[in-house]
């Protein structure tokens, strides 16, 4: 389905930086919808291809483009597999960049269907890729992953690290994402930045993700299930940050064709600190219930932003104690009268 909403819009601001029009794939997802509104924000004319599966419930895609939804150009509900839905999108408009963020995310889901994460995140990169190609497009953003470190002894990780022993079919498939961004951006000359996001969190964050679950279940008095003895560590990045990596990446022109940046807070936190964050400040404590480690879980993330910090004046502002401060209290319906 199509739903053409205000085509041919103006630009409205003439001292501002010129309008540029983007697709944003996955833009009514949780970072999605945010670099959708911060791009209209600034002034950008944006076109959303999401398919709204029902990976987790799909009122929250709706609800999360709810105040967007007018001021895109276009909303195509559409699937990236599906090359002739893609190569429409493109001839239908024409676009500056490609801020590609739909994919089948979750490590765990990927061992039980392989080939839907490679047909979603190799196959569709490959589609959208090739219509970049065919159209002269020449900006692509790949959302790529902190998971395809896989498990590294050498702490924190950067971007020069091997990355051959992933532990995840949705790691292996952004590698391989990453691969196809290469030679486009070898064969073709289009700019191919690859953003290695690392846990990412914030309002509208996933409900499948651990911060998301944990605040719902401690809130409503309901158990925790929690993997490994607590130790496990990530290096949780909020979704500012992001935000702020992913928009110098689309400005950042003194780069090769191909680059691959790390975007995280260079900080870890433990999941038993993490818990204890959560319980702070939904004000109860969680009720745990223990559990194995889960295969396709590595033991820890942490990210080298020195090249990030470098090339974009990448700058994080978000500690995980403010972060999930504002996270608790978004996702907190206010006390009845
Ligand atoms: P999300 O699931 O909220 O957003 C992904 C969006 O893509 C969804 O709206 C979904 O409907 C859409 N989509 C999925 N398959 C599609 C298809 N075949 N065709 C069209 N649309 C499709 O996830 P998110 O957390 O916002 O993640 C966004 C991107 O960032 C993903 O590529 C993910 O792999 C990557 N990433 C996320 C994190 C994180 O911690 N959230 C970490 C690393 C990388």
């Amino acid at each position: 389905m199509t739903t053409p909403t205000s085509p041919n819009k103006e630009e409205k601001n003439s001292s501002a930086p010129p309008a540029r029009k983007y697709l944003v794939t996955g833009g009514a997802g949780f970072i999605g919808s945010h670099l959708c509104e911060k791009l209209l924000d600034t002034g950008h004319r944006v076109v959303v291809l999401d398919d709204f599966n029902g990976y987790y419930d799909q009122t929250l895609k709706w609800k999360n483009i709810a105040t967007i939804h007018e001021r895109l150009d276009e909303l195509v509900e559409g699937d990236i597999r599906d090359e002739e839905t893609v190569k429409q999108t493109f001839s239908n408009h024409n676009f500056d960049g490609v801020f590609h963020l739909a994919a089948r995310a979750g490590v765990r889901p990927s061992i039980r269907n392989p080939h839907l994460y490679f047909k979603t995140n190799v196959d569709g990169t490959l589609n959208l890729l090739e219509s970049c190609r065919e159209h002269g497009v020449r900006d692509f953003i790949f959302a790529s992953s902190s998971s395809i470190y896989g498990v590294q002894k050498k702490v924190p990780f950067s971007e020069t690290d091997p990355v051959e022993r992933t532990i995840s079919p949705y790691a292996a498939s952004k590698i391989a994402g990453e691969q196809l961004c290469s030679n486009y951006a070898h064969l073709f000359g289009i700019h191919c930045m690859c953003m290695r996001f690392f846990t990412v969190y914030g309002p509208r964050q996933r409900p499948d993700l651990a911060i998301a679950k944990f605040t719902a279940a401690i809130r409503e008095g309901q158990p925790i299930e929690l993997f490994g003895d607590g130790t496990s560590a990530r290096d949780y990045t909020y979704i500012d940050d992001i935000l702020q990596g992913v928009l110098a990446a689309s400005r950042y022109t003194e780069h090769s064709s191909f680059e691959i940046f790390n975007l995280g807070e260079s900080a870890t936190t433990t999941l038993a600190q993490l818990v204890a964050l959560i319980e702070s400040n939904v004000g109860k404590r969680a009720i745990i219930v223990r559990q194995p480690n889960q295969p396709g879980d590595v033991p820890l993330t942490c990210a080298d932003i020195s090249k990030a910090r470098a090339l974009l004046h990448y700058n994080p502002q978000t500690p995980i104690r403010e972060g999930i401060a504002n996270y608790v209290k978004w996702a907190s319906p206010p006390l009845p009268k």
